[in-house]
């Protein structure tokens, strides 16, 4: 069952008492560990490189079907597997289709299951915060979209985030042996095709495919539309969608996390939703998740002033754009009224207390003048 309150959580914009998007200073230089490894990008950098040879060998008409056709599936696996299913449990299946649905994200060659799935709850916790793993807003472009991924930083995968799914010793094998699918595919298309099958169904496609993938971090919290109110600059962008799959639907999918469909409006076309549905005919998964229709409509109620901010641009190169200058601007007036308010406060309290001690002044020095027999007039002052 659905628990509204908890998404709920996720989908408010801060208020003045929690902390406020973390923009308001330029993109900071990157840390040591958030420098690019270049010894440990060679095999990155190589399978571009190796998609050169695509002018060497020619485009065959059987090579660029392979090279598409493992693109639509390997990217479903990412779509489908990775994200909806490992990251946000957003409907149930077996434990053997579990399996499958690992094993072809795997063939993506984007590290672990559990690697992916963890990062990416992560994201969502802290997304365009200070913590976030790959925000554009927070780090620019680069970083968000390979920079994060190239970096020592985050390379171990985090166990504590994943607990659920690493309790099945056949992903946490799969999580620590991610390459061996991605290399008994390329060694299965040179056996099946040879160089030019490998060149276009391995490294075209999945070079292809990473970038693909990697939009979502980058791109997708800076061009688009944002529909809905959410902590973060997520946007809801057509094409990206298409070239994921369905994925470019961001800002429905940070408002709402959890739906198996991202796309929530017929046109809003979400190609690993329809292939979830007919499975689920199948009874292959079950228990898809759908946004409510309050949730899906809640943004018909937003305020002139909330839709301005919706509304507002996001920088390509990190810290500073009009919507992190907007809501920098926002937090710094807010800590500008609770300084005002506690400076006159502590005024105020000031003020009183150099009056009562005038008081006491007054009454101690009247009191030296009366009677010795007349009561004291001590009392008369509160305290
Ligand atoms: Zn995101
Ligand atoms: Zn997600």
């Amino acid at each position: 069952m659905r628990d509204e309150a908890a998404h709920l959580r996720v989908r408010r914009l801060p208020s003045a008492h929690e902390a406020p998007l973390q923009t308001s200073s330029p993109a900071a230089a990157p840390a040591d560990d958030e420098r690019l490894n270049w010894l440990s990008s060679i095999p990155f950098f190589a399978v571009h490189f190796m998609c050169l040879f695509a002018f060497v060998v020619g485009a065959k008409p059987v090579d660029l079907a392979v090279c598409v056709g493992l693109y639509i599936v390997r990217m479903w696996g990412i779509t489908a597997g990775y994200h909806r299913y490992f990251s946000h449990r957003a409907f149930k299946t077996g434990r053997v289709f579990q399996f499958i649905l690992a094993l072809v994200g795997s063939t993506s060659t984007q590290k672990g299951v559990l690697w992916w799935a963890a990062n990416h709850r992560h994201h969502h916790r802290y997304s365009d915060q200070g913590e976030d793993i790959h925000s554009p807003v927070q780090k620019g472009f680069w970083f968000s979209h390979v920079g994060w991924i190239l970096c020592d930083k985050y390379g171990k995968t985090r166990m504590e985030g994943i607990k659920d799914f690493a309790r099945f010793p056949e992903l946490v094998w799969l999580n620590r042996f991610h390459l061996v699918p991605s290399v008994a595919l390329a060694v299965a298309l040179y056996f099946v095709g040879g160089f030019s099958m490998l060149v276009w169904g391995y490294f075209v496609s999945t070079t292809l495919l990473w970038h693909g993938t990697f939009t979502i971090n980058s791109l997708s919290h800076i061009f688009g539309k944002r529909r809905y109110k959410t902590t973060d600059t997520s946007r809801n962008n057509w094409l990206l969608a298409l070239v994921t799959l369905g994925e470019g639907w961001h800002n429905n999918h940070h408002y709402h996390q959890n739906t198996a469909n991202q796309g929530w409006f017929w046109w809003e076309v979400d190609l690993s939703y329809y292939s979830l549905k007919v499975l689920s005919w199948f009874k292959v998964v079950e228990g898809l998740r759908l946004p409510s229709e309050a949730t899906k409509y809640s943004y018909l109620k937003y305020t002139a002033e909330e839709r301005a901010e919706l509304a507002a641009p996001t920088s390509f190169f990190g810290a500073g754009g009009a919507r992190a200058q907007l809501v920098a601007a926002k937090s710094a007036a807010e800590a500008q009224l609770v300084a005002a308010k506690t400076a006159a406060e502590a005024q105020l309290i000031a003020a009183k207390t150099a009056a009562e001690g005038k008081v006491r002044e007054a009454l101690a020095a009247a009191a030296d003048h009366l009677p010795s027999s007349a009561p004291t007039p001590e009392p008369l002052l509160k305290s």
